[in-house]
């Protein structure tokens, strides 16, 4: 992913202009917390994520060889963002292909129930589309900036997590805050310490 979501850009520009805005701004902009403020046009933005999914088709006949405009690099990145965030949701995936595709949540939950073997409810398909999904591709464009940011800006601490072992950066989203702890943050990341919570 290249750095759409770091250039605020207003839509008319988008679609529009066929003057290309150039890459050369590299300003982070952090909350309290530590989490990115996205600013314009920004796959940082669940609502951004969710208009591309729903214009997808014609977003993509619009940039179609059009490599001098933003929007063309803005359904490059967007693309790449997909592959990375769905990866791992197979269910997801075939949704938003689904979809894309132009297909009626009807005929989706008959597809997906031949191939996964589960009927979902429409309310459920249709909320993953609407807001689970956008979620995850903007939560991923998230990761993407912070380790951009930390690995290229400003050094960032990077720490084991005791229980899956996996390496994550040393920030709110993947740990909990922990007083007590030296650095600040509990040994055992987020996602090991919520699948543990639902367990017990
Ligand atoms: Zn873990």
């Amino acid at each position: 992913m290249k750095n759409a979501y770091r250039r605020p850009i207003v839509p008319t520009k988008l679609t529009r202009s066929k003057s290309y805005i150039p890459l050369d701004d590299k300003t982070f902009i952090f909350d309290d917390d530590g989490f990115p403020i996205p600013d314009g046009i920004s796959l940082l933005k669940p609502e951004i994520c969710s208009a591309i999914l729903c214009n997808y088709s014609r977003l993509k006949q619009d940039s179609w060889g059009e490599y001098d405009k933003d929007l063309w690099y803005l359904m490059e990145d967007f693309d790449k963002l997909c592959d990375k965030a769905l990866a791992n949701y197979p269910l997801y995936d075939r949704i938003v292909e689904y979809k894309i595709d132009g297909l009626q949540n009807i005929d989706i939950q008959e597809k997906i129930q031949m191939e996964f073997g589960i009927k979902h409810s429409l309310e459920y398909i249709s909320s993953l589309w609407r807001n689970k999904i956008p979620k995850l591709i903007a939560s991923t464009a998230e990761d993407e900036y912070l380790d951009n940011y930390y690995l290229n800006v400003e050094k960032g601490k990077y720490k084991k997590c005791s229980r899956c072992g996996k390496i994550k950066l040393a920030h709110n989203k993947y740990f909990s805050k922990n007083k007590t702890s030296k650095d600040g943050f509990y040994s055992i990341c987020k996602s090991c310490r919520n699948s543990k919570a639902k367990k017990s």
